[in-house]
């Protein structure tokens, strides 16, 4: 006997898989049928509906965590190569942020007040002027300076606005203006 698929027809040659209906009694009606396409295009529904999908939220949140390491892994990298000068600016530029390329950074005396020597030496930041009641910070790594920024805001009592540095230039200034105590 041909048996075919209920839903669109196709016969069992034309289709990889046939689903024979579970609820069908010996010996009374014909039982249905439903082929592997037709399922698919059920199963497709569902998810489009929302009703079955825990997959595609898993999906996303592994993209995301995906994405996440990749940006930053590539920030390690640039961070690593101490920043090529065109890369320092590409990067302030993209993140729409001051870039500071001077070797020397000399911080104002309102700034330095305003954060406390043992936490710029941890988040390797500098703070550097006021500037409409915003703490200009230095950083060279973006990473760490989103890390800190709330402790930084917190401490500082104010908002804080980035500002992109050499690495070397904050870390000799931070030695210079910040004196160990001995
Ligand atoms: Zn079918």
């Amino acid at each position: 006997m041909q048996i075919s698929c209920s839903f669109c027809g196709k016969d069992e040659q034309a289709v990889t898989m046939l689903f024979k209906s579970w609820s069908e009694e010996e010996g009374t009606e014909a039982p249905t049928y439903i082929c592997d396409v037709c399922v698919a295009q059920c199963y497709q529904e569902l998810v489009n509906e929302g009703i079955v999908g825990g997959m595609s939220t898993k999906k996303s949140t592994l993209q995301k965590s995906y994405r996440d390491s990749v940006v930053e892994t590539l920030t390690r990298a640039i961070i690593d190569m101490q920043y090529k000068d065109y890369l320092l600016e590409a990067f302030a530029e993209k993140a729409g942020m001051e870039c500071i390329m001077r070797d020397e950074l000399i911080p104002m005396a309102e700034a330095i007040k305003r954060l406390p020597a043992v936490m710029l030496r941890e988040h390797a930041v500098l703070p550097l002027r006021m500037q409409n009641k915003t703490l200009v910070v230095a950083f060279y790594d973006p990473l760490r300076f989103i890390e800190a920024y709330d402790d930084l805001v917190a401490k500082a009592g104010c908002t804080i606005q980035g500002a992109l540095a050499k690495k070397q230039a904050i870390l000799k200034a931070i030695d210079k203006w910040y004196k160990k105590k001995k």
